[in-house]
């Protein structure tokens, strides 16, 4: 990364996904002041303990003063209430950008707020972790991952080649592209299969008790991989589902016809309805695993 891109950064949020920005920032720009915010002062103080930030706040206010990168990394939920922080004590030409999953709603929460002299520029680094917080961050995270920014057509080109910089430098490739469009392929991409996950989960769980062990003991059978993306953070999914909410209902109602055909052709006996597809679903796999994303 470029020593002299940021002389400033406040990540407003240093979860996962803060706090492995924060390593990248460290390794690769060290002249750069790290400016990390959080609520909790457990929080905060794993962030000193971990030497990831040079300074540390639970105020966005001042966290946000004086830098030339803000970078928010929080659930969805909080950006309007640190949008309204925020707003006033942002410097002169400093770029706002953020890492939320869904791109729509963090536009409608965050765009009205920012000051003309300030420049929004929306991304969402898709990589990521079931992990949460300081301790589970590391600067590979976003290595060989895709980066997706949604520029609205008046944001300035700079900023958005500065943004792409940053996430080129963290190891990832950037593109651009709409927001709804954004938001449609991760409903279909991450949305829809935790969705999947937390049903599947869920309902062992509701199983009776002796069941329930046994479908530990036997997880390898393939529940166990949907045991992993279930143990996501349950607030950060929240948040993605409710301000995600239109597409992921309509790509439910796909899934669920889908769903219905699978379950027909099981009972009709139908064998090569059921290969047939399995082998499409095999080669989809085949293909991410080329693609280098597996
Ligand atoms: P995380 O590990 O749970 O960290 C969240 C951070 O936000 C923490 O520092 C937390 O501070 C702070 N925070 C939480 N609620 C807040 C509030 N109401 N006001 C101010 N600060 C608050 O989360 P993460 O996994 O890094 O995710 C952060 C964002 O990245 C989310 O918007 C998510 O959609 C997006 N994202 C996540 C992934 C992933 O796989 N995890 C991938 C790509 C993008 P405290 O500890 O003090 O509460």
């Amino acid at each position: 990364m470029s020593m002299a891109l940021f002389d400033r950064v406040a990540l407003i949020g240093i979860g996962l996904i803060g706090s492995s920005l924060a390593r990248v920032l460290r390794r690769d720009s060290p002249d750069t002041v790290i400016v990390a915010c959080a609520r909790r002062a457990e929080t905060l103080e794993a962030v000193r303990r971990l030497g990831i930030a040079d300074e540390t706040t639970d105020d966005p206010a001042a966290a946000v003063a004086g830098a030339d990168l803000v970078v928010l990394a929080t659930p969805l939920s909080a950006y309007a209430e640190i949008g309204r922080r925020i707003a006033p004590a942002l410097r002169e030409g400093a770029i706002v950008t953020d890492v939320g999953s869904v791109k729509g709603a963090a536009i409608r929460d965050l765009l009205p707020l920012m000051p003309f002299h300030a420049h929004f520029v929306p991304g969402h680094p898709v990589a990521g972790t079931e992990h949460s917080g300081p301790d589970s961050g590391f600067a590979e995270l976003f290595r060989d991952r895709w980066c997706i920014l949604t520029p609205l057509p008046q944001t300035s080109p700079e900023a958005v080649a500065k943004v792409t910089a940053l996430w080129e430098g963290a190891g990832m490739r950037v593109v651009t592209m709409a927001a709804d469009h954004h938001d449609k392929v991760l409903a279909v991409t991450s949305h829809l299969p935790h969705l999947i996950a937390y049903t599947i989960v869920g309902t062992a769980t509701d199983l009776g008790h002796d069941l329930q062990s046994e479908v530990v003991a036997f997880s390898a059978g393939g529940f166990r991989d949907f045991t992993r993306i279930a143990a996501s953070d349950p607030v950060m999914w929240r948040d993605i589902f409710l301000s995600n909410r239109e597409a992921v209902l309509e790509l439910l109602q796909r899934f669920s016809e889908d769903l219905t055909a699978l379950q027909r052709a099981i009972r009709r006996g139908e064998g090569d309805t059921l290969e047939q597809r399995f082998a499409q679903t095999r080669a989809i796999r085949r293909s991410i695993i080329e693609a280098k994303q597996a």
